[in-house]
């Protein structure tokens, strides 16, 4: 997800949505949707607090709360649709810098949730 704390508008997103050009403040569905696992020294590195991720093997954790059949990331504050924020957006580990609004995982995630697909891919 592509969300600044406090909806600021995130840099180079066109205008799609009426929160500021920024799509994502009103959904946070890829933040619901997938497990969002990475290298484990990341979370440190980044300073992802320890309370919001989980250990997942010796070399990978991911965020809490997305390691489920029923994803839901423990930093997003809000419900899917919006009004939503990331609470760690700063310190987000990589998988979550990767998606971009309109891109291939954007759009199932969207749609898991119930959401069309933005009709502007940046
Ligand atoms: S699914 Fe797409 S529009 Fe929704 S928060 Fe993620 S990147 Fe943004
Ligand atoms: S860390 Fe932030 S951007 Fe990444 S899944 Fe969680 S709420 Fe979404």
């Amino acid at each position: 997800m592509r969300v600044f704390p406090g909806g600021r508008v995130r840099d180079g997103m066109s205008g799609i949505d009426d929160h500021g050009g920024n799509p994502c403040l009103a959904c946070g569905a890829c933040c619901m949707s997938f497990r969002v696992s990475f290298y484990w020294a990341e979370a440190e590195a980044r300073g992802l607090p320890a309370a919001l991720t989980e250990q997942l093997g010796p070399f990978h954790a991911c965020m809490a709360g997305t390691n489920s059949r029923q994803p839901r990331c423990a930093a997003l504050h809000g419900a899917v649709g919006g009004p939503v924020a990331c609470s760690v957006y700063l310190q987000r580990p990589e998988p979550c810098r990767e998606v971009q609004p309109g891109d291939d995982k954007c759009i199932r995630a969207r749609s898991r949730h119930g959401l069309a697909a933005l009709k502007t891919p940046v």
